[in-house]
């Protein structure tokens, strides 16, 4: 059962005991802004509630347990073991009152890393522009105002080549069967 000690307005001591540790943590607000400050003692199981004592500008915590009694000093967001236990005496008890939790802490645990949402399949080639310049793949081809390349897909084509006559040399197209000149047979 955690345990709230308010020590003015806006400023709180919550104290709680888990197993052989005791949290304390300090909460304070001021001018729209909350403070926090939080430490971890080891004290043992308590078997009484932990007093809370004013001192000075300070505060000591008073926790029992089987072991024996630990100290805490908390001044202002410093937490820790108190050196002595003799300013308790003098100290000014503040009540301490049941709470049903502690404050959510202002650092909230890391979320697990959101796995990676898998990669685009690539998109094929578009054609590309570029002002009057045009590049398309497959085949691959450039365009760049009138003028134009292309390579891959392109057969050389036969036409235009020349045959001539094994007889005399006259020029023959590829279909004549004799030659126009000499009349030779071609094929
Ligand atoms: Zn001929």
């Amino acid at each position: 059962m955690p345990y709230r000690c308010d020590l003015g307005p806006g400023h709180s001591i919550y104290l709680d005991n888990q197993g052989n540790a005791t949290i304390i943590l300090v909460s304070s607000t001021g001018a729209g802004q909350q403070q926090q400050a939080s430490n971890t003692v080891h004290t043992g199981p308590w078997t009484d509630v932990p007093q809370v004592a004013q001192v000075g500008n300070g505060v000591l915590i008073r926790c029992v347990s089987a072991q024996g009694v630990v100290m805490v000093q908390v001044q202002g967001s410093q937490i820790g073991l108190a050196t002595s236990a003799a300013a308790w005496a003098s100290g000014q008890t503040i009540a301490v009152q049941p709470t049903d939790h502690m404050p959510v802490p202002k650092m909230r645990p890391m979320e697990p890393m959101q796995p990676m949402e898998p990669m685009e399949p690539m998109q094929p080639m578009q054609p590309m522009r570029m002002g009057n310049m045009q590049m398309s793949a497959n085949p691959m081809a450039m365009r760049m105002g009138n003028m134009e390349m292309q390579m891959g897909n392109t057969e050389a084509t036969p036409k235009g080549q020349r045959q001539f006559c094994t007889q005399c040399g006259a020029s023959v197209s590829p279909e004549d069967r004799f030659c126009g000149s000499c009349g030779h047979q071609l094929k």
